[in-house]
Formats: structure tokens, sequence, C-alpha cells
């Protein structure tokens, strides 16, 4: 198969090897590669009929020397487990999931877009529900596996700005799942996600649930603005699903830009008070935000065609850490050796 690395979409490739591990009475096996891209499950799966899985997303990067980067593999980790725990599942523990993550990004080295392409390789840790049952419990036996394929931009577009709209629809309920990663939430913005992109937008903006009144997240991705005044503000909710991209930002914000960071609410009403705006995420990157449809108006932040200056120093000091072209703060990054 011959791969045009340069013009890579988000979707899906198969690659030679995917890790599989089985949870059953109580312990998981010791797991172990497979060329297998399917799962066989029971019919009376816990996933299937009541949503019990969850998934991570990150990616590995090719550095300039041929090296292999992760991005703080250990926050999906984490992430992964507070999901699990949220949904009554089997935990993975830390160094399970990181070698899994490993040995199959190793396997599939062949599959890793060359430095400079702006490819990388999508790797997505799975945890599902599975074995006997039909009665709303959890599952007696759970299936933790790692897949990946090499992906380009998540956004058509990527560093030029698209438009998005708020949406009527909720992803999340205010206590309910919103800040796990599940399918379920996905599940919720699959109609609200078409809908947008029927309109030509590239996808919807969630309020939050309880008053919408203020911005929530895009559903795959965080939001985050720049105030006139030189502030990076990102919203603060329990419904939304705290990025580890997001997070990132928030220090580069602080430590390399020297800008004010903060999580605070963002009311629909206050637009104006933000020369720039976009959507962040592992799969996202940083999607600078053109305009926001809102109910009763299109906002244009910086430009609907160009992206805004200190939404550019942001994604150049993100992927310049996540290639390995700037030096990561501690713990950032794992660097694999081929
Ligand atoms: C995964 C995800 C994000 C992005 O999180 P990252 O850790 O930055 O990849 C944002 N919103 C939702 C709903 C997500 O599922």
């Amino acid at each position: 198969m011959t791969i045009d690395w340069d013009n890579l979409g988000f979707d899906y490739i198969k690659t030679p090897f995917r890790y599989i591990s089985n949870w059953k009475d109580g312990q998981w096996d010791d797991g172990k590669l497979t060329e297998d891209n399917t799962l066989h499950i029971h019919e009376g799966s816990a996933a299937l009929h009541y949503g019990q899985q969850c998934f991570e997303g990150l990616k590995a990067y090719r550095c300039k020397d041929g090296s292999i980067n992760l991005f703080r593999v250990d926050e999906n980790s984490k992430r992964m487990n507070r999901s699990a725990k949220r949904l009554l599942m089997a935990e993975v523990p830390e160094d399970k999931f990181i070698q899994a993550v490993e040995e199959v990004v190793k396997a599939n080295e062949a599959f890793i877009p060359p430095y400079g392409s702006g490819g990388t390789l999508y790797v997505r840790p799975l945890l599902v529900g599975v074995g006997e049952g039909i009665g709303v419990h959890s599952a007696p036996e759970f299936i933790f596996t790692v897949f990946c394929m090499p992906v380009g931009a998540y956004f058509k577009g990527g560093l030029t700005p698209t438009n998005f709209v708020f949406s009527d629809y909720d992803r999340a309920a205010p206590q309910g799942t919103g800040a796990i990663k599940v399918g379920g939430n996905y599940a919720a913005s699959l109609l609200p996600g078409e809908e947008a992109k029927e309109r030509s937008f590239s996808d919807c903006i969630y309020l939050d649930p309880a008053t919408h009144t203020k911005i929530e997240e895009v559903g795959s991705a965080n939001f985050f603005g720049i105030t006139n005044d030189d502030r990076f503000i990102t919203p603060l909710s329990p419904s939304i699903l705290p990025s580890i991209t997001k997070y990132s930002l928030l220090y580069l914000a602080e430590h390399k830009l020297g800008m004010e960071a903060v999580e605070e609410d963002v009311y629909i009403d206050s637009l104006e008070e933000f020369k720039e705006a976009g959507a962040c995420g592992t799969a996202a990157v940083i999607s600078p935000i053109g305009g926001i449809q809102t109910y009763d108006d299109f906002h244009v932040f910086y430009s609907e065609t160009e992206v805004g200056p200190v939404t550019q120093k942001l994604y150049d000091e993100l992927t310049g850490i996540q290639f390995g072209d700037i030096p990561a703060p501690d713990g950032w990054i794992r660097n694999i050796k081929i």
C-alpha cells in the first residue's frame, strides 16, 4: 500500500498490528499484538446495549532525527481510568497502557508519517465491556485494545480558520458523563454534528446544558479564546471533556507567551471580548475558529481566512514540542528510538 503522506485526512487506514488484552475473573491477561482488526464479542455485551465503553486518542510524532515522540501518554492513561471508574469498568494499569501504546507504535513504525509532512500516527486505545449479559449491570469481562493509523488534519483547512455554529442540542447533562471520554457523548453528538455540516459549518459548539448561556466545547475539541487584553481563556464546566491539549496550552500561554491563562465562564453574549478563538484537541491540534453562527448573529473573531498571531504562536509552541524541535516541559514527552 502506498500512502500520500502530504494529503492525509482523518480516516481509518488499516495498519498491520494492534494490541489486545482481556480482563476476566478479576484480572488482565498479558495482552499481545495481533493482525486481526475485528473483535468477536458476545451479543449480550454491555458495550453494545448500554454503552459501557470508553476510549482515548493520542498521537505519535516523527522527529527530525527519525525517533518518535509520544505526547503526555500518562495523562491519557489517567483519563481512561477516570472514565473506567465512572462506568464501573476494570481499570487498565498505567504501565500496561503505556506499554501497549509503545508496542503498537513500534510495530507499525512504517506507518508513522515523515517529519515535516504534517501527518502523525493517531493512536486509539479502547476499553469495552463484553461477555454474557442482558440485565443493566457492569459487564463480566472487558477488552482493552489499541490500534493506530496515519492521519492529517481533523477539520479541513488545518491552520486556515473554519466556521462553527451554536447547537440547540446538548452532548451531555450537567452532572452526566460529559467529563469522561465515552461513546455515549458522541452518539448524542452525531445528529447535531451532521446538521452543522449540512449547513457548511465545520462542527457545532455546545453550550452549557443547564442554561445555554455559556460556551462549553466543540464536541471533539475544547474551546479557547484570546481576549482583547491578551488573556488566554478556556471554559470551566463539569460537563466539558478535560482536554490534555487544552491544559498544555494553558501552561504554554502562561509560561512561554507570558499571558494570563485561566479557565472561566465564557458567556455567549461576550464574544466581542475575544480577538481570536480556536478549537484544541489531539485530533484537532489547534484549529482556528473564523466565525461562529450564534442564535441571532454571525460573529467573526480575527479573520475568516487567516490565523491570528497568538493562535499561530501557540500552535508553533505546541507542535514544536510534540515534534521534538522545542524542549518540552518535564515529563511531557516519551521519546522512542528506533
Ligand atoms: C478527546 C476529546 C477532546 C480533546 O482532548 P485531548 O486530550 O486534547 O485530545 C475534547 N473534547 C472531547 C469531547 C473529547 O472527547
